[in-house]
């Protein structure tokens, strides 16, 4: 039914792609050719040639109620009945108070303020605005810099990429040019590793010092994602809790990949009973449907910015609270917590993912090409030994109808929480298949 393309049609629209429209961290013209999808419904998407495939990457950690959602579907028809966009700039709409209203509601008490942002990268920007203009108003203008782990990954403007990795990463072009942070070593070990103590030292002796420098604290929650799928131990996360503590400093958490119950918690940080002074969310924020991302931060935060120079939060763009975004927003959240009443549930979707994953994944421990495999919540990742050929792995997870996108030694899955068994497994199978080619 969705009107699929002749090969003409498709050869033209890649020839034209490969030779103008750039891709992600992708060469001009382009090197590869990217798949056309003409559409998706449910958890499939269907490619311009008529193959469909499941989506094992939810569009990059953001679709977890699948492509289609009647619910997200209406919220968004309904809404542009009324308005696409609004400036935000001395206006306000009923979509972005019911969206900060039910964000307030879901994150951890303190956090009470929602500055409303275009995307992740940019929720994490203003977060570390937050914290550099929080410090200044206190009389602190030496404290403006980031206190970090290496290895994670918070987006791409430049003060993001300053606390991914500017030396290891895949920013390190930019290396010397970006502001400069503090850095302890990636956290080491796994989810369920007893802490190392020795690491817990480094934390402490290198805050301390750093202690009249450091502006905030920031990390993702217990997952480092595009940085390499890394699950760590929630005890590291209450250490960089207690230091921000010691050290009189905020704790900015970035949830955007861990949100919303990814990780087998509504929030990452709930593995550790921690509760951050500033928080970014994003990605599954709008259950996929458009670009959205939040920072909300302690009424103390916003209060003493408030107060400091320039009277206010120095951030403020064209396409603020889209109204669009902040309806299906409002929609994904409720049909996430079961609050429109059609009685879904997270942790159930989330768990019953996590159990498929963790069995159909289980033949690939010991395999020649495998360091590593590993499941949290819903997400589930094979490291390689050697980084992977990316469009080989595709073909052979496309032969078996299923769409991941592997990068450096890492094939791994975070499926839409509405897969079935039966749906999680085909992308474990694919998973394997592909495990056992290398
Ligand atoms: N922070 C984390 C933890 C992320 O995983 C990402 C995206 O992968 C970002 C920030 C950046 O978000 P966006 O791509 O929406 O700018």
């Amino acid at each position: 039914e969705h009107a699929a393309m002749n090969p003409e049609e498709i050869e033209r629209l890649l020839a034209f792609d490969r030779e103008h429209v750039w891709h992600p961290y992708g060469p001009m013209p382009g090197a590869v050719d990217n798949h056309p999808v003409v559409a998706a419904e449910g958890v499939r998407l269907v490619l311009a040639d008529g193959r469909t495939l499941i989506d094992g990457m939810s569009s990059w950690w953001a679709a977890v109620h699948g492509y289609r959602h009647p619910v997200l579907d209406a919220a968004v028809a309904d809404q542009i009945g009324r308005m696409s966009h609004v400036m935000f700039g001395g206006l306000t709409h009923p979509p972005a108070v019911r969206l900060a209203s039910l964000l307030v509601d879901l994150t951890p008490e303190p956090l009470t303020k929602v500055f409303f942002a275009d995307s992740g990268s940019v929720s994490v920007e203003v977060a570390i605005k937050m914290a550099l203009q929080y410090q200044r108003a206190l009389g602190r203008p030496e404290r403006h810099r980031l206190f970090t782990v290496r290895g994670g990954y918070h987006g791409d403007t430049f003060a993001d990429m300053s606390v991914c990795d500017p030396v290891n990463g895949m920013h390190h072009l930019f290396t010397g040019v970006l502001p400069r942070q503090i850095f302890a070593s990636p956290p080491p070990g796994g989810y369920a590793d007893e802490p190392d103590p020795a690491y817990l030292d480094e934390l402490a002796s290198l805050a301390a010092r750093h202690s009249g420098e450091i502006a905030a604290i920031i990390a993702e929650p217990v997952v480092q994602g595009a940085g390499g799928m890394r699950f760590y131990s929630p005890a590291y996360l209450r250490a960089l809790r207690d230091l921000a503590d010691e050290h009189g400093v905020p704790l900015i958490l970035d949830e955007i990949a861990t949100g919303f119950g990814r990780s087998g918690t509504f929030w990452g940080a709930d593995h550790a009973g921690v509760v951050p002074d500033i928080m970014c969310v994003g990605k599954a924020l709008t259950g996929g449907y458009l670009t959205m991302a939040a920072t909300l931060c302690t009424s103390e935060i916003a209060r003493v910015i408030s107060e400091g120079e320039g009277g206010g939060l120095m951030h403020g763009p064209t396409f603020m609270a889209n109204p669009l975004a902040a309806s299906v927003a409002c929609a994904s959240l409720e049909l996430l917590t079961g609050r429109d009443g059609r009685g879904r549930d997270w942790r159930a979707e989330v768990s019953a993912i996590s159990a498929v994953l963790e069995d159909g994944l289980a033949e690939t421990r010991g395999l020649p090409g495998v360091r590593d495999t590993r499941v949290l919540g819903a997400i589930g990742v094979i490291e390689t030994v050697e980084p992977v050929d990316v469009p080989a792995i595709q073909k052979i997870t496309m032969s078996h109808g299923v769409w991941l996108r592997p990068f450096r030694n890492l094939i791994y899955t975070m499926p839409p929480y509405v897969c079935t068994p039966d749906e999680v497994a085909r992308i474990t199978e694919a998973m394997v298949a592909a495990a056992r080619s290398l």
